[in-house]
């Protein structure tokens, strides 16, 4: 987001020099600069193993598709670390505990203007509770997955940590 008027005290802003960033919008009564804003998200891919190799996570959540399932994600909160959000959201959304968590990349979202910060999760619980945002869901053998998923594109931070999962330990 743009912003055109101060968030503080709503004064219009002007354009002015910020060094090496070119112009930037600037409150002239807070004397303080408003660079663009967006977002920031954790989505993780919840992964867990069992006899006949990994299972993943996925969610059913209508708001989102009705075709395609997810993996959790959620908004970090301020304060919070990426980390601390990902084992939060990760334990809202389905009460399930995460062993440990290990960082995939981040992908920018541009049609909703949100930094996902990607999360491979490894959890040994295979039982989950689901929250009321969440519809359904069930564990997907790590071969499957794309069936379920929607298809990569640019800034799918869901298809961008499978990837990177896939090249860290292959099928
Ligand atoms: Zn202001």
């Amino acid at each position: 987001m743009r912003y055109e008027y101060c968030p503080k005290c709503g004064k219009k802003l002007i354009q002015k020099q910020a060094g090496d960033d070119g112009l930037v919008p600037y409150c002239e009564d807070c004397e303080k600069y408003w660079f663009d804003s967006f977002g920031s998200c954790v989505i993780i891919m919840v992964t867990r193993k069992n006899n006949d190799g990994t299972e993943v996570l996925l969610l059913r959540q209508k708001y989102m598709s009705d075709e395609y399932m997810n993996f959790v994600s959620g908004y970090i909160t301020v304060g919070e670390n990426a980390e601390e959000s990902a084992y939060r959201e990760v334990l809202e959304e389905t009460g399930i505990k995460l062993d440990s968590l290990e960082y995939s990349g981040t992908w920018f979202f541009e049609l909703q203007e949100l930094l996902m910060h990607g999360f491979i999760g490894y959890t040994s619980q295979s039982e989950f509770t689901l929250s009321s945002e969440v519809d359904g869901a069930q564990w997907v053998p790590l071969e499957k997955l794309e069936d379920y998923m929607y298809p990569d594109s640019p800034g799918n931070a869901q298809f961008g940590t499978y990837q990177v999962y896939l090249q860290r330990y292959g099928r």
